[in-house]
C-alpha cells in the first residue's frame, strides 16, 4: 500500500498535537481554577483595604471628590476652564490603587 506508513504517522501526528494543545489548555484553566480558589481564600481570610476601607473605590484624587477639574488650557489663556474629570468620568470615586478595586489588601 503506497503512502500507508506515512498517512498513518500524519494521523500519529495529529492525534499527538491534539492531545497537547487539549492537554495546554486544560493546564490553563485548572490554573485559572487554583487561582480563583486562592483568591477566594484571600478574599475570606484578608483584613479589608485601609486605604478604602473594603469598599474598593476612593475618593478621585484627580478631582478630589468634585468630579470637575479646572483645566488649563494649552492655548496661552491664563483663564482655566472646568472640565469633567477624566479620571473618575465625574463619577467623584476611582477604583482604589491600595487594594486595586478588589477591597483587601
Ligand atoms: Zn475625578
Ligand atoms: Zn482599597
Amino acid at each position: 500500500m503506497r503512502g500507508g506508513p506515512l498517512r498513518l504517522i500524519a494521523i500519529a501526528g495529529g492525534v499527538m498535537m491534539g492531545g497537547i494543545m487539549t492537554l495546554s489548555f486544560a493546564t490553563s484553566v485548572s490554573i485559572q481554577a487554583f487561582q480563583a480558589v486562592l483568591e477566594a481564600k484571600k478574599r475570606k481570610t484578608a483584613p479589608p483595604c485601609a486605604v478604602c476601607e473594603g469598599r474598593g473605590l476612593m475618593d478621585c484624587r484627580l478631582c478630589h471628590g468634585n468630579s470637575i477639574i479646572k483645566w488649563m488650557p494649552p492655548t496661552g489663556q491664563a483663564t482655566s476652564v472646568p472640565c469633567l474629570c477624566p479620571t473618575c468620568d465625574g463619577k467623584r470615586v476611582q477604583r482604589c490603587l491600595n487594594c486595586a478595586g478588589r477591597g483587601y489588601a
